[in-house]
């Protein structure tokens, strides 16, 4: 389906969420993963570069998906890039208050896209990330980005170790640059109202 994007709201509290109720997709991962590039790429430019606005980098900026009837069908929850320092506490220190209590209260959050880049050996980090949406039972989907950069064998071995690394059975492999994966994450999330955490 072809779906026209418009920015609805930067949020910096709870308070400030939108209230709408369409299934509600979420994309994370760290800073320099390829999210920016991968939004355009889903939805147009529009989203990557109100994200990348000063200020709204560490938003959780939300974006509102119609059909061709102009009915509201989903809705994208951009948020902050985490960095390369060590997780404690909560996910991320570096995350604002508000993050954490997104992703494990908000209602119409229907899964929770985490990027992985493809070039680099499982981060730590990320593997947080994952194991703290197992513990608060959020259905998450691990994309793995910019796998055109990787030959074929470095790719299966690249995917393969991100797989075991944070006990997957399945990484999706994405290119922004390409459009590889994008019509496979686009079904996943077309279909993400109906399978729901697991
Ligand atoms: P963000 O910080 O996660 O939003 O990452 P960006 O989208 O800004 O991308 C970070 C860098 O990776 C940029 O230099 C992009 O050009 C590059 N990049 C992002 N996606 C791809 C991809 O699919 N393939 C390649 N080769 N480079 C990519």
């Amino acid at each position: 389906m072809r779906y026209t994007t418009q920015f609805m709201l930067s949020a910096l509290a709870a308070e400030q969420f939108p209230g709408t109720t369409v299934p509600e997709i979420a994309f994370l991962g760290r800073s320099n993963v390829g999210k920016s590039s991968l939004l355009n790429a889903l939805v147009g430019e529009k989203a990557a570069k109100v994200s990348q606005t000063p200020g709204r980098t560490r938003a959780i900026n939300f974006f509102l998906l119609c059909d061709d009837k102009n009915r509201a069908r989903l809705a994208f929850a951009d948020l902050p890039g985490y960095g390369y320092a060590k997780i404690s506490k909560s996910i991320s220190a570096e995350w604002p208050k508000f993050i954490d209590p997104y992703l494990a209260e908000r209602e119409t959050l229907k899964l929770c896209v985490c990027l992985v880049d493809s070039n680099i050996p499982p981060q730590p980090n990320d593997g947080k990330l994952v194991d703290w949406l197992r513990h608060v039972g959020r259905g998450f989907i691990v994309v793995a980005t910019k796998t055109d950069r990787l030959s074929g064998n470095a790719r299966t071995r690249n995917l393969l170790a991100i797989k075991n690394a944070f006990d997957l059975d399945e990484v999706l492999a994405v290119s922004a640059k390409t459009g590889a994966g994008l019509k496979d994450l686009w079904t996943r999330i077309e279909s993400a109202d109906s399978e729901e955490a697991s």
